[in-house]
């Protein structure tokens, strides 16, 4: 089967379809196209270097459907996945709360540098997979809009496929951050820092309650980061202009 996410990167690929077309394997910043072209092609590079340092080769003499499948079938060569038992494990956890800790304790072992960036999380009370799903999404991807974050690769209603894919994901993340992104970060990237992690926490929060149908928002959301309600408009309007929310 082909995988729903992009090859070179986390996201999820862009107008996904069953038919083998290039789309397929690619995300929106990925698919080679006039302005993305070099982006991609650079990106290509290190990824195939990166692999060849493990000394895992692509044949590049084959389909590109069947190129492609196999590269980003390689990638988790670089960072895997937890293994089954592992999974298994986080599966028999009972309560949401348990199972999130779990996944914050494997990504802390085995995707540090994706873990700086969802470890923010931590302290919400998500209540379900697709709302802590798309939570990691909209943290992941400074750019990640709402829209974009209703695509998700992978399935939400089975617990061991969701787990496997939500793994999927960060590993392929921390790949990317790794490997492929230009440089090698740790920690708030420079000048976002506080200011990022309370947008991101106040994004998600808006689009939970606005789920939920909440009223009086502003003011809930006063109360619980202990900002002024003038304050928490200012945040929520620049929200709604960079689409956010
Ligand atoms: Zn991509």
């Amino acid at each position: 089967m082909i995988s729903k996410f992009c090859v070179f990167c986390w996201r999820a690929v862009s107008g996904y379809s069953k038919q083998p077309k290039r789309s397929n394997f690619f995300c929106a910043k990925h698919k080679a196209n006039a302005e993305t072209r070099i982006t991609h092609q650079k990106h290509k590079r290190r990824l195939i270097k990166a692999l060849e340092k493990k000394n895992i080769h692509v044949a590049d003499d084959q389909k590109k459907e069947d190129y492609y499948s196999c590269l980003s079938l390689q990638v988790l060569k670089l960072k895997g996945l937890p293994d089954d038992e592992l999974i298994r494990k986080a599966c028999d956890q009972k309560g949401f709360c348990n199972l999130i800790e779990i996944i914050f304790g494997i990504s802390k072992k085995s995707y540090k540098q994706t873990y700086n960036k969802i470890k923010v999380l931590r302290v919400l009370k998500l209540s379900n997979k697709k709302h802590f799903t798309k939570a990691i999404m909209m943290i992941l991807d400074k750019e990640a809009n709402h829209d974009l974050v209703s695509n998700i690769p992978f399935e939400l209603d089975n617990k061991k496929a969701w787990l496997t894919g939500l793994f999927e994901m960060l590993a392929r993340h921390e790949v990317y951050m790794t490997v492929i992104e230009e440089k090698v970060k740790s920690g708030p990237e420079k000048g976002e820092g506080e200011n990022k992690e309370l947008r991101d926490k106040l994004a998600i929060r808006i689009n939970e309650m606005k789920q939920e149908k909440l009223k009086h928002i502003n003011k809930r959301l006063a109360s619980e980061f202990s900002l002024s309600e003038a304050r928490i408009s200012v945040l929520h309007r620049q929200l709604i202009e960079n689409h956010k929310v």
